[in-house]
């Protein structure tokens, strides 16, 4: 489990095949998650979402995401049950650097021979360029998209960006048909996923921003979706954080992963500045990454869409999937919904 970072004081020019690989995609990395120089943004009060407009004009469009999604006004599209969402992700040769963004814990996909294909992208192929996690300051909250106004305690993005029709991702995320995210919910519970826990062991390597770490090349992305991915909402919003670039076609999974609550606190021990920086001094979080989850945006006139028709006809489902399934699932969280008045 190698440690190394894009900060040449921490990695001194070395010889070592990660640090040289590292530096060979920082500037590209850096191109990923760049922040103008006189405006570094982020989740405090004073770098946090509701000021992002004023330098991310997109932040203030019409079509911005998270948003809340309300099973009841999701229509079904049968299309998107004719053609099916495939999502081939490759199981070996691709090299994987999880990286502390300053924002949240991302991990980078070089030579991605993962895509996803079918479903609402039709015959065209989007190519996964990375995935990263949202969470929140309690176990309560964290996710970013929202069933009916209640929030999951994570969630999971996975970035893909169309690369039938595009040259770079650069390129792509500018563009309306640019950028595939699916989105999947993660639920504090007493057991855990597979791929998460793998995952997370990982996080203690790289405490501050710039930090990166190595993923062994078996890691099998699959072990990251839920059983059943059939069952998902469709719909056309945006990146989450700046620049807020509309450009997303949304598809989240009904289905929830699970994370006990020891896991996702390693989450909430991240550092938002570099190890040789100072800790800003107006942050309320105290430095820490604690929670990085843009509010839900008005739905506006845009349709959600489901890609199963159930999700028509019995239109209390998802309330039996949060006050039975899930509790059921997981009961040790039914008496904290119980304490919040929630039945
Ligand atoms: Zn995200």
């Amino acid at each position: 489990m190698g440690n190394f970072s894009f900060s040449s004081a921490l990695c001194p020019m070395g010889n070592s095949h990660q640090s040289q690989r590292a530096r060979r995609h920082a500037d590209e990395y850096k191109g990923t998650w760049s922040r103008s120089n006189d405006y570094e943004w982020g989740y405090t009060r004073d770098t946090g979402p509701e000021n992002w407009w004023v330098h991310y004009p997109s932040a203030g469009g019409r079509k911005q995401s998270p948003i809340d999604i309300n099973p009841e006004v999701a229509e079904f599209d049968s299309d998107l049950v004719v053609a099916p969402l495939k999502l081939q992700y490759s199981r070996a040769r691709e090299e994987k650097l999880m990286h502390n963004t300053g924002a949240t814990c991302a991990v980078r996909i070089l030579n991605s021979e993962s895509y996803a294909t079918g479903g609402p992208l039709g015959s065209h192929k989007y190519t996964l360029r990375e995935f990263h996690f949202h969470w929140g300051d309690s176990n309560q909250c964290g996710s970013e998209h929202t069933v009916r106004g209640k929030a999951y305690s994570a969630e999971l993005h996975l970035v893909h960006w169309n690369s039938d029709a595009y040259n770079t991702f650069e390129e792509a995320q500018e563009k309306d048909d640019g950028l595939l995210v699916v989105a999947i919910f993660i639920q504090c519970c007493n057991s855990s996923n597979q791929g998460l826990e793998y995952l997370v062991q990982f996080l203690t390597d790289i405490p501050y921003k710039g930090q990166a770490t190595e993923l062994s090349s078996e890691f099998d992305l699959n072990h990251l979706l839920p059983v059943d991915t059939s069952k998902y909402w469709v719909y056309e919003g945006s990146m989450t954080t700046p620049p807020c670039h509309e450009s997303v076609t949304w598809l989240i999974f009904y289905d929830p992963l699970k994370i006990t609550g020891d896991e996702l606190s390693l989450f909430r021990t991240l550092n938002c500045y570099g190890v040789n920086e100072d800790r800003p001094i107006l942050d309320e979080h105290y430095g820490r990454i604690l929670k990085n989850y843009r509010p839900t945006q008005p739905l506006g006139s845009r349709v959600i869409r489901a890609a199963e028709p159930n999700f028509m006809t019995h239109k209390d489902f998802h309330q039996q999937f949060h006050s039975q399934a899930l509790f059921t699932t997981f009961p040790e969280i039914k008496g904290q919904f119980n304490r919040q008045g929630i039945k």
